[in-house]
Order: structure tokens, then C-alpha cells, then sequence
């Protein structure tokens, strides 16, 4: 596995691949990986017969006021954690490298960017799909990895690609849980042990959500109150968002049908954290996915 940092280097050598007739994967990261991230590694080494990890805390995906000076950087542990997994590129630009003094260009992805976790972190999403399409435009991967525990993201991700025309297959992997249902992520680092016992609740919620729908509840209102009622009740939570949504517009529904999701954002602490479940419906019958 070779490690590389400038752009003009990973952009050469992802061509020299794809001339090579390699089939080339990418997965995007901030780094810190965890079982989560690697499991999209894994998806991507399965499929693709060369794999790019890229690892870059983005600047501008963090809202001011953010935690991106403290954000976890880990790449001597994240190297080590991706090599033995048969990926032949890990990225790992410079700030500079990726956003120069003169940089003034970004891609916004409307409608869908300005709802939930846009609202609540300005800027978001210009920030995500800029990197984004700024590593895809670099790799020119055959398919790039993405978790489902960024929906939102991984729906914004897979419209830029498609309104652009960028000729990349977005991948959409589960999400990787502990044993006790917390969705990995690189921010559960910053949660101590009380909350971290108490940061199942976003878990516990959706749970109850599923249980629900598969007892044959419909009707989105009464959903969403059992949601917000089992966050309400661990005194450690506060609650951001949590709805009954679409799957392909965000908009919040009254009515489970189609692929719809249970999204929410609380804060544990200080600590901001998201979870969803995918509620499949068709002629009746549900399929929910946590
Ligand atoms: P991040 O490093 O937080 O930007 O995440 C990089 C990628 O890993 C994103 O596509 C995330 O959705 C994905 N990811 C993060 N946590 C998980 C998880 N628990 N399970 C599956 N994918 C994840």
C-alpha cells in the first residue's frame, strides 16, 4: 500500500490504474477509522481490483463553532488498520493540498442540503459535496463507498453524481453497530462512560420506531412521538431532529410507504451524534434495517 499526499501524484496513479484495466474503488473517510469505515474498505476491495482510501479532516464540512481543531487524527493507526485489507492507495492530503490560497469554487446540491443535518451545521453539505466531488474528479473511481449512517449525505452524494453526469457508482453499505447498538463513529471517542452508556438511547429509539412498524403502525405522527418520548427520557440526550422521512426527497412524511427513514440527531453531552433506520414498505409488508 503506497501512501500518497499530493494530488498531481494520486491523480496519476489512479490513471495509470484505470489504463491498466484495474477496476477502481474509492472510500472517502475523515480518518479514525473504526469497523464501520472498514467495512466499506472491505465492500470496495471485494468489487474493485484496486482501492483508494482517502483520509482528510475537511475543513469546510465543519459549521463554526465545530470540533474540527480537535477532530481525531489517527493516520499511523489508520495506515496500519487499511494494509492488511488489499488497498493499494491510502490519500492523505495537506489542507493546502486540497483547498490552495486561491481556491474559490464550490458545489452546492440544493433542496436536499438544507434540510436536517443541513440546517442544523451551515455549510454542511457545500462543504461534503465539494470534497467530494474534488476526490472523485481525482480518482475517477468505477464506484465510491459511502454508510447509510450518513444518509443524508450518501443521498446528496448520489444526486451530485448523477445531476453531474460523473460516471462513478455511489455504494451505499450498512451501518456497523457495536453489541449493544450504537452506531460506530469517530466522535464516540469524545464520550465519557456515563455517556456513553446513555448514547443507546438514539439506538433504543429507533428500535421502538421498528418495533412499531412491524406491529402494523402507519401513521408517521405517532411514530415520531415514541421517538422523541424514549430520547426525552434519558436525561443526558437532547434532542436536534427526529422524523419520519422520505428516503428520496427528506421531506417528512405522514404516512409510512415506499422507502421512507427514521432519521435523528441528539446531542449526548456535548457530543453530537446521528442514527437512522431504513423502513422498506411495498404492498403492505415492511422491511426495517437498523
Ligand atoms: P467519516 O470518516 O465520518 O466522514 O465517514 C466516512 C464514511 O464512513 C462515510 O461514508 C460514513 O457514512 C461511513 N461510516 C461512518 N460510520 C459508519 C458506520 N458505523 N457504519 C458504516 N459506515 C459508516
Amino acid at each position: 500500500m503506497e501512501l500518497v499526499h499530493t494530488v498531481e501524484w494520486m491523480r496519476q496513479a489512479a490513471r495509470q490504474a484505470r489504463e491498466e484495466g484495474a477496476i477502481v474503488g474509492l472510500v472517502p473517510t475523515m480518518g479514525a477509522l473504526h469497523a464501520g469505515h472498514l467495512s466499506l474498505v472491505r465492500a470496495a476491495c471485494a468489487a474493485c481490483s484496486n482501492v483508494v482510501v482517502s483520509i482528510f479532516v475537511n475543513p469546510t464540512q465543519f459549521a463554526p463553532g465545530e470540533d474540527y481543531s480537535r477532530y481525531p487524527r489517527t493516520l499511523d493507526a489508520d495506515r496500519a488498520a487499511v494494509a492488511p485489507l488489499g488497498v493499494h492507495y491510502l490519500f492523505a492530503p495537506p489542507v493546502e493540498e486540497m483547498y490552495p490560497p486561491s481556491f474559490s469554487t464550490s458545489v452546492v446540491v440544493e433542496g436536499l442540503s438544507e434540510r436536517f443535518e443541513g440546517r442544523s451545521r451551515p455549510g454542511h453539505f457545500r462543504g461534503v459535496a465539494t470534497v467530494v466531488l474534488k476526490l472523485l474528479e481525482i480518482v475517477h473511481p468505477s464506484a465510491a463507498y459511502f454508510g447509510r449512517k450518513d444518509a443524508q449525505q450518501a443521498r446528496i452524494i448520489r444526486q451530485m453524481a448523477s445531476d453531474l453526469a460523473l460516471g462513478s457508482e455511489i455504494v451505499v453499505c450498512p451501518i456497523v453497530r457495536e453489541p449493544d447498538g450504537l452506531a460506530l463513529s469517530s466522535r464516540n471517542s469524545y464520550l465519557d462512560g456515563r455517556e456513553r452508556a446513555a448514547a443507546t438511547v438514539l439506538h433504543r429509539a429507533l428500535a421502538t420506531v421498528r418495533e412499531r412498524v412491524e406491529g402494523g403502525e402507519r401513521r408517521a405522527a405517532p411514530l415520531v412521538e415514541e421517538m422523541r418520548r424514549k430520547l426525552a427520557g434519558e436525561p443526558l440526550a437532547a434532542i436536534d431532529y427526529a422524523e419520519i422521512v422520505n428516503g428520496d426527497t427528506f421531506e417528512p412524511v405522514t404516512t409510512v410507504r415506499g422507502s421512507c427513514l427514521a432519521v435523528l440527531a441528539a446531542f449526548i453531552g456535548s457530543t453530537r451524534l446521528l442514527d437512522n433506520l431504513s423502513i422498506e414498505e411495498c404492498n403492505g409488508r415492511v422491511t426495517c434495517t437498523l
